[in-house]
């Protein structure tokens, strides 16, 4: 095999199957020699739920929409009608066999089941280095956490989104099939930031599952007997357990585009395309391919690829405050669904408010804790800026 290529993707997760669909769809990549290096040749059984359009480049892939959604505290109940919106589940078992049949259908792509071990940019090319092979590409796309400063957040105030999902198939019809509870905080907080998402994929399907935003990871059995307690309180008594997921994702404002050379960028979560206030990653990879597929056109260095904005800002703040006070998250999200809609809220959450989303959203929180948090950031701020 030669070890030569225009382009190398270290990992073969979200954002490089993502930023491979759109080349894959653009004549300017089809000639371009890709090899794709991935450590896990095993089915990954996640699930990705984002809001969007009704229609979109997605809809094929979408195993289930919902239009209307509730959010849930214990004396509260918010539900919204979408309208032109559909909140959405994509099943990763699925959704990789597909996408990557037609990548690796339409461009010259190679793909290795190897462990990346080493990624350095050399000026003009970028070396790779794997377990059983070396590489150089005049690109390198790296979605492998660890060749980012990953756990290097002393300066940022770092949350842990973790969380165990069951999905649950009944006897009986248990759930309506047409509404999606993003957030449900009627559980006991333990002075965390704990909720369940329930999202049933039929009357007698759905994924529920148990989420935290704190700083230290759970025992595995508090999960689940967390997951138990929730569907006993739904009053399922019979049921089965047809897949189980988990994961961990990092809720942090760290400024990973700084790590970024002029051949060699850090995409998906390991390139800080997370949202940092709420762990949401699948629109921003989807966002920031398209960015990224114009800088590939044009040919500029990916030291430019910037995206941080008002947002990061925001973000930053959320976070503090949520990394001091961890028992408050339940009422931060309950007055921000209570006062403002869910369209400007989606609108805000996906960083494409307008002035007056920001302002209404930012309005609705507790003022003091706020400003003092952001007083306390004004270093970081400043520091990251510089
Ligand atoms: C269970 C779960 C559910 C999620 N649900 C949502 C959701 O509902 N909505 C949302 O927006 N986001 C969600 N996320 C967050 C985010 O969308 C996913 O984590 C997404 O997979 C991130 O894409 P990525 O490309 O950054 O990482 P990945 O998809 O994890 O890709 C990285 C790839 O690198 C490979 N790799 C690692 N080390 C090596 C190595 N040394 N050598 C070679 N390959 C290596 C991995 O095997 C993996 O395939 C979820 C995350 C998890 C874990």
């Amino acid at each position: 095999m030669k070890n030569k290529f225009d382009y190398i993707f270290c990992g073969y997760g979200l954002s490089s199957c993502i930023i491979l669909y759109k080349m894959s769809s653009d004549n300017f990549f089809r000639n371009k020699s890709i090899l794709v290096i991935e450590n896990n040749n095993k089915e990954i059984n996640k699930t990705w739920c984002f809001w969007d359009n009704k229609d979109s480049i997605w809809s094929d892939f979408i195993d289930k929409k919902w239009s209307d959604i509730r959010f849930k505290n214990i004396d509260t109940e918010i539900d919204y009608d979408l309208k032109q919106l559909r909140y959405n589940m994509i099943s990763s078992s699925k959704f990789f066999k597909k996408i990557k049949k037609i990548v690796e259908s339409k461009l010259k792509i190679s793909v290795v089941y190897d462990d990346v071990l080493n990624i350095s940019d050399e000026n003009v090319t970028v070396n790779v280095r794997s377990k059983n092979g070396k590489y150089t590409a005049n690109k390198v796309f790296n979605s492998i956490p660890k060749f980012t400063p990953y756990d290097d957040h002393k300066n940022f105030p770092k949350l842990l989104q973790h969380f165990k999902g069951w999905t649950i198939k009944t006897n009986t019809s248990c759930f309506d099939p047409s509404l999606a509870t993003i957030m449900d905080f009627s559980i006991d907080q333990k002075n965390e930031t704990r909720f369940f998402y329930l999202l049933p994929k039929k009357n007698n399907e759905a994924l529920i599952e148990f989420t935290l935003f704190t700083k230290n990871l759970i025992e595995e059995e508090e999960y689940e007997s967390e997951i138990k307690k929730y569907i006993t309180s739904l009053n399922i008594t019979d049921y089965a357990i047809i897949s189980k997921e988990k994961g961990v994702i990092p809720m942090t404002c760290y400024p990973y585009d700084k790590y970024n050379s002029s051949n060699l960028i850090n995409i998906g979560t390991a390139g800080g395309w997370t949202k940092p206030s709420s762990g949401y990653t699948f629109r921003f990879i989807d966002k920031f391919s398209d960015k990224l597929i114009s800088f590939l056109i044009s040919d500029r260095s990916f030291k430019n690829f910037k995206f941080r904005n008002r947002y990061w800002f925001y973000d930053l703040i959320f976070l503090d405050v949520l990394f001091n006070k961890n028992s408050v998250g339940s009422v931060l999200f309950e007055t921000m669904f209570k006062k403002n809609s869910f369209s400007s809220i989606f609108r805000f959450l996906d960083n494409e408010g307008s002035y007056w989303d920001d302002f209404r959203i930012i309005n609705s929180f507790p003022k003091l804790m706020f400003i003092k948090s952001f007083l306390k950031n004004i270093p970081r701020i400043i520091s990251t800026y510089l």
